[in-house]
C-alpha cells in the first residue's frame, strides 16, 4: 500500500468550506488504496494575527514564548480538519508535533528538524486513521515548543514523507496550495508564463531562492537529500500539478526551464580588501556567525594587491549586516558601501550544464532593453544578474523577528526595471512555448522520471546514503561533493564601463568562436567601471583572449584585457549550501588555513565555486575533502 502525505496551506484552509474540501482530498486519496498523512498549516491569516496579539503586548518579545502563541494555529487547524474528516465518515485522528515527536533543535522560531519518530504515526495508520499532522512545530530536546519559521509547514510535510521513506514506505508527496504549480515565471508579472509538468530538485531550489515563492526551500532541500517525489497542485482542482523530482534525462535538452526575479535584496560592496589568504574567510564567518545568509558573492581579481568582495543580502537583514561587518572592514583598512535597491534576475535550467550559449542570449536580451547588469554570478545551473531600480522598491514586509513573509507580492512593489528584465529574458529563451515537461507529456507520473547520476553533480545513492546516514539531525547541510577542474583558465577586463550591452559584446564575441565559458563573475569595482572575469577551457584562452581584445578595443580603449592560464576551479556541491550559513565558512577556513588564496567566487543554492592557483588545486580538492570530512 502507497503513504500518500498531502499538505494544505493557510489559503486551502481559510473557512469550514475550504477545510471540508481538504478532507474530501483526503479521503479520496485512502479510498484508492493508500494510506493518508495530512499537514496542515494555520487558517488563513491566523500566524499573522497571533503575531500581531504579540506585538500589541511587547515589540520584542521571548522566542520562546513566541512558538508557544504560534504553533496554536496549525493546533486549531489539526483539530478542525479531523473533525471535518469524521464528519465525512472516515476516521481520523489529529496529532501535534511534539506528539509524534518531532525533535528540532532550541532555535525558537528558526527551529531545524533533528530527526522525526514514526511509531506513532504507524500505529494511527494501522488502526485505520487518516492521521492529520500540525505542520511547523516540534519539540526541542528540553520538551519545549519550537516552529520551523515562516512558511515551515511545507518542510514538515516534506520531511515526514522522507522520515516515512526511510522506514520504508513508498510515499508521495502532495503540496496543495492556491496555484496551479510552479510557473516558468511569475505569472502576475509574466501573463503568459507556462505552468511546468515537472522540474527538477536542483532547479527548483534555485528558482525558489530566487522568488518563485511557491515553497519554502527547506523542503525542498529536504525532499532532495531523501528523494521524495513531490507535487505542488492547486487545492481548489483536480488537476494534475507540477512534479517536483530527481533529475531526468530529457530535462538536461533545455538550457533554460525557469526564470525568476527577487527584488528583496541588497547589494553591498566591500572594496580595497587585501587580496591574500583568509579575508574572504573573516567575512563570511562573521555574516555567518550572525545567521545572516548570504546570497550573491561575487570576488572579483582585483589589481594591486587589493580585490573587492560584491554580495546581496535580504533587504531585512542590511543593517545587522553592516553592524557586523563594521570592525572587520575598519580593521582590514576597506571600505563598505552598499549600492542601493536592486533587483536579482536569474535563469534556471539542468541543460545548462551541457548547453552552452544561455549567458550570451540573457545579456543580450537585457541589452536590447537597456538594462545595464550591476553585478553577475552563474551557478551550475542558473545565472543571475543584478539590475539597479530608479524607484525605491518597497521593503520586505517582515514579521516581528525581521523574518520574510512567504510569498512577497511583487506586483504591489516597483521593482519596475527587474519586471521589464524578466520579461526581456522569458520571451527571449521561449519560455512561453510548449515543451517537454511543460505541455508536451513528457514521461508521465514520477516513477518514469529516471535520475540521471551525472558523476560531477548527482552522488551515487550509495554516497549520498552513507552521507545522511553521518548526519546528526535530519536537517543538517548534505556536503555530497567537491570537484576539481584544472583545465581552466581565466580571462579578467578591467576597467570595464559599466553601460549596457558590453557584457552583451564580450560574450557574443567569445561564443562566435565556439568556446564554451564556465563561470562568470562581474562586480563594480570603481565609479562607472566594471571588472568581468569569467573561465574558459584552458585549450581556449589564447583565441577567448584575442576575440576579448578584439571587442573591448572597440567599446573602451582603456580597458586591459589579462589571461590567466593557470587557475584551477573547485565546486563544493550539496544540499542547504546557501540556507546553512556555515557552508561557506567551513570552505573558505580551510582554504585559509592552507594559507591558499582565492581569486574569485561564486554561489548558488547547489554549489559553491571557487577560483584558485593551478599549482594548488589538488591541495585545496584534499583539504577541502577533509573539512567536509568526505572520504
Ligand atoms: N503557519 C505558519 C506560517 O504562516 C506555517 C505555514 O504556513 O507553513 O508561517
Ligand atoms: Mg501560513
Amino acid at each position: 500500500m502507497g503513504l500518500v502525505v498531502q499538505k494544505f496551506g493557510g489559503s486551502s484552509l481559510k473557512d469550514a468550506e475550504r477545510v471540508m474540501e481538504a478532507a474530501r482530498k483526503a479521503i479520496r486519496a485512502k479510498h484508492t488504496g493508500n494510506q493518508v498523512i495530512v499537514v496542515v498549516s494555520a487558517q488563513g491569516s491566523t500566524t499573522d494575527d497571533l503575531i500581531a496579539k504579540a506585538a500589541q503586548i511587547t515589540s520584542s518579545p521571548s522566542a520562546r514564548e513566541m512558538d508557544m502563541l504560534l504553533a496554536t494555529g496549525e493546533q486549531i487547524s489539526i483539530a478542525l480538519t479531523a473533525l471535518a474528516i469524521q464528519e465525512l465518515g472516515e476516521k481520523a485522528v489529529s496529532l501535534t508535533g511534539p506528539q509524534i515527536g518531532i525533535v528540532t533543535d532550541s532555535t525558537h522560531r528558526k527551529a531545524r528538524i533533528k530527526s522525526i519518530d514514526t511509531r506513532r504515526l504507524v500505529e494511527a495508520l494501522d488502526g485505520g486513521s487518516i492521521v492529520v499532522l500540525a505542520g511547523f512545530q516540534g519539540v526541542d530536546e528540553l520538551g519545549d515548543i519550537s516552529t520551523l519559521g515562516r512558511g515551515g509547514s511545507d518542510t514538515t510535510a516534506v520531511a515526514v514523507a522522507a522520515a516515512m521513506k526511510l522506514a520504508g514506505y513508498e510515499v508521495t508527496c502532495e503540496i496543495y496550495t492556491d496555484v496551479d504549480g510552479v510557473y516558468t515565471t511569475d505569472p502576475r508579472i509574466v501573463p503568459d508564463s507556462r505552468k511546468m509538468d515537472a522540474i527538477s530538485y536542483d532547479e527548483m531550489l534555485e528558482m525558489a531562492s530566487m522568488g518563485a515563492g511557491v515553497m519554502h526551500s527547506r523542503s525542498i532541500e529536504f525532499a532532495k537529500k531523501y528523494e521524495v517525489s513531490l507535487m505542488v497542485r492547486n487545492a481548489l482542482s483536480d488537476a494534475i500539478g507540477t512534479w517536483i523530482v530527481p533529475e531526468a534525462d530529457w530535462m538536461s535538452e533545455f538550457p533554460v526551464c525557469g526564470c525568476a526575479l527577487a527584488a528583496d535584496e541588497a547589494r553591498l560592496v566591500l572594496e580595497g580588501v587585501p587580496d591574500r589568504p583568509g579575508v574572504s574567510h573573516r567575512v563570511f564567518a562573521a555574516l555567518a556567525g550572525a545567521n545572516i545568509s548570504v546570497d550573491m558573492i561575487a570576488q572579483s581579481v582585483g589589481t594591486g594587491g587589493k580585490a573587492a568582495i560584491g554580495f546581496t543580502v535580504l533587504n531585512s537583514e542590511l543593517e545587522k549586516t553592516k553592524k557586523t561587518l563594521g570592525p572587520i572592514v575598519a580593521e582590514l583598512g576597506a571600505t563598505l558601501s552598499e549600492t542601493g535597491k536592486v533587483s536579482k534576475v536569474s535563469v534556471v535550467g539542468a541543460g545548462m550544464r551541457a548547453l552552452s550559449g544561455v549567458a550570451e542570449k540573457m545579456f543580450k536580451a537585457l541589452s536590447v532593453e537597456g538594462v545595464n547588469m550591476k553585478m553577475i554570478t552563474t551557478g551550475d545551473i542558473k545565472i543571475s544578474v543584478l539590475v539597479e531600480e530608479d524607484l525605491p522598491t518597497e521593503d520586505a514586509s517582515t514579521d516581528s523577528d525581521g523574518e520574510p513573509i512567504k510569498k512577497s507580492h511583487l506586483e504591489s512593489r516597483k521593482a519596475l526595471r527587474g519586471r521589464k528584465a524578466l520579461r526581456a529574458v522569458h520571451a527571449a529563451f521561449g519560455l512561453a512555448n510548449a515543451r517537454k515537461g511543460a505541455g508536451v507529456p513528457a514521461e508521465a507520473g514520477t516513477t518514469e522520471y529516471k535520475v540521471r547520476r551525472n558523476p560531477l553533480m548527482v552522488p551515487a545513492s550509495k554516497d549520498r546514503e552513507a552521507a545522511i546516514a553521518r548526519l546528526e539531525g535530519m536537517e543538517d547541510v548534505l556536503v555530497s561533493g567537491v570537484h576539481l577542474n584544472a583545465e581552466q583558465s581565466r580571462v579578467t577586463i578591467h576597467d570595464l564601463p559599466d553601460k549596457p550591452g558590453n557584457c552583451s559584446k564580450v560574450f557574443t564575441a567569445v561564443a562566435t568562436g565556439g568556446i564554451l565559458v564556465d563561470m562568470i563573475v562581474q562586480n563594480l569595482t570603481g565609479p562607472g567601471k566594471a571588472e568581468l572575469s569569467f573561465t574558459v577551457p584552458r585549450a581556449d584562452l589564447t583565441r577567448a583572449l584575442k576575440r576579448t581584445q578584439d571587442v573591448v578595443q572597440e567599446i573602451d580603449t582603456n580597458c586591459r584585457v589579462v589571461g590567466d592560464g593557470d587557475v584551477a576551479v573547485l565546486f563544493v556541491m550539496g544540499v542547504g549550501m546557501r540556507t546553512h550559513t556555515g557552508v561557506a565558512r567551513t570552505m573558505f577556513g580551510a582554504l585559509a588555513a592552507r594559507g591558499i588564496n582565492i581569486g574569485m567566487i561564486n554561489t548558488s543554492e547547489v554549489c559553491v565555486g571557487v577560483v584558485v592557483e593551478k599549482t594548488r588545486g589538488e591541495e585545496a580538492l584534499a583539504c577541502l575533502k577533509e573539512a567536509f570530512k568526505l572520504g
